[in-house]
């Protein structure tokens, strides 16, 4: 099918994105040429902003637009408890729950040695390293309850063992493959508090 050029660049953009596929690309692209100008501008500056201004939190992994974020600025959070997880949504479906006081570390990834993922392709050593300098008594292991994310909890929790630092992991109520930040918060909530020793 015959598109002229600018068009047929903003539905290859749309394409790039998760969960679109060809026609609803078409679609995306032709609402766009009917928005307002001032919004399209909106839009287009918030894509750009977003990816501008937000960086990794050197500490922990997660996105934010200071350094370090503001969860491990925060004094009032118990450092003592890291909550480990894959992704910076699953952080905020944790913030969301409000029940977690602790802080976390964003592994970006899981280990997967099929896709030849390792624990040094994601964020392990800089989590062994805050644990060298932060007096850590629990990591809470809140990766993907699939088979990459238990791997990843079993090997980090391996790891860990010897320091006689306590290691957990979620997973009461959540549904087996599923990723943590589709969970309910309940259902978050009942993981979090049926953690198990590992
Ligand atoms: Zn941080």
């Amino acid at each position: 099918m015959y598109y002229p050029e600018p068009i047929s660049k903003l539905i290859d953009s749309f394409t790039k994105l998760p969960g679109i596929g060809p026609k609803t690309a078409v679609r995306l692209a032709f609402f766009v040429l009917n928005m307002n100008d001032d919004d399209v501008m909106d839009f287009a500056k918030s894509l750009v902003n977003a990816k501008r201004e937000l960086t990794h939190c050197s500490n922990c992994g997660h996105i934010t637009d200071q350094d370090p974020c503001a969860i491990c600025q925060d004094t009032s959070r118990d450092s003592s408890v890291i909550c480990v997880v894959q992704d910076p949504k699953d952080v905020i479906a944790m913030e969301k729950m409000k029940e977690f006081n602790g802080r976390y570390h964003v592994l970006h990834g899981a280990i997967s040695p099929m896709d030849g993922i390792g624990p040094e392709d994601i964020n392990v050593p800089d989590l062994i390293n805050r644990l060298k300098d932060e007096a850590v008594e629990e990591l809470i292991l809140a990766t993907n309850p699939n088979i990459e994310g238990e791997a990843t909890a079993m090997y980090i929790s391996r790891l860990v063992k010897p320091s006689g630092i306590k290691t957990s992991r979620i997973a009461h109520g959540l549904p087996v493959g599923g990723d943590l930040e589709y969970a309910d918060e309940v259902t978050l909530s009942k993981a979090l508090e049926g953690r198990r020793d590992l």
